[in-house]
């Protein structure tokens, strides 16, 4: 299958969308924990005039923004391998996986357009599970992808 290979990390933001200086992204973009902002009570207006909202339920915003499950390496190993994902599922994904970060912004390839919502919730990896509803990273993209709630 032909690649289309750019520079673009998983979970890029960029500057004019965001807004800010001040922002804290972890160091490293698969640690599970990605805070853009250090204050949550200083963020920029286009974010706070963000609805606070109950449920995820047709949103799916950050899972646009990877466009292979964002599995980590702990200890060496593989997460989603420790994670006891099937082996069809880490077939699927392992080669895209490999090149994660030379892949173009797109939506998750478990990413359900319908239903906007994960394919194999069970078996997402801990970055998704650690991402927090009406937390900055969570208002920052929706105001990116203009998904208010
Ligand atoms: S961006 Fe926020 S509201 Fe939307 S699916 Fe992700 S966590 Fe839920
Ligand atoms: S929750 Fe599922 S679809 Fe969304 S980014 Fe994670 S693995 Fe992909």
């Amino acid at each position: 299958m032909a690649q289309t290979l750019l520079p673009v990390p998983i979970f890029s933001f960029p500057e004019h969308l965001l807004g800010k200086k001040d922002r804290s992204v972890s160091d490293h973009p698969e640690s599970g924990t990605l805070s853009l902002f250090k204050d949550m009570n200083n963020l920029p207006p286009n974010l706070t005039d963000l609805p606070v909202i109950e449920s995820c339920d047709g949103c799916g915003a950050c899972c646009m923004q990877t466009a292979v499950p964002p599995y980590i390496v702990i200890n060496g190993q593989h997460e989603a391998l420790l994670n006891d994902v099937p082996a069809d599922l880490v077939d699927e994904i392992m080669p895209y996986w490999e090149i994660r970060f030379q892949l173009p912004e797109r939506s998750c390839m478990w990413f359900d357009e319908q239903r906007k919502g994960c394919k194999h919730y069970e078996y997402r990896p801990k970055a998704c599970r650690n991402f927090e509803i009406n937390s900055s990273s969570c208002l920052a993209i929706r105001d990116k992808w203009e998904i208010e709630g």
